[in-house]
């Protein structure tokens, strides 16, 4: 019967959809420096970037990968502070 094979397929497309994060990891990337520069500046990151928000909130991998580049970048802002050595 087609009905019902229509039907299993429109309920295994949105399977499919459910788990599938709106953007990819790549994408995310490509994205998550800006998102945590927004975040470390105090800015709603979320709302400019709600994809990749989403994404983080949903991939533990790129959740981590934020998680250490705000780390990075907190690192880096205190170092900032300080002039840079160049001598030897
Ligand atoms: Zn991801």
């Amino acid at each position: 019967m087609h009905y019902e094979r229509d039907f299993l397929k429109m309920v295994v497309l949105a399977a499919k959809n459910a788990d599938r994060p709106l953007v990819t990891c790549d994408d995310c990337w490509e994205q998550v420096d800006q998102f945590a520069e927004m975040t470390l500046a105090g800015k709603d990151a979320g709302a400019a970037l709600p994809l990749v928000k989403e994404h983080i909130e949903k991939c533990g991998e790129c959740s981590a990968e934020f998680n250490a580049l705000l780390d990075a970048l907190r690192a880096t802002a205190r170092l900032s502070l300080f002039k840079p050595d160049t001598g030897s």
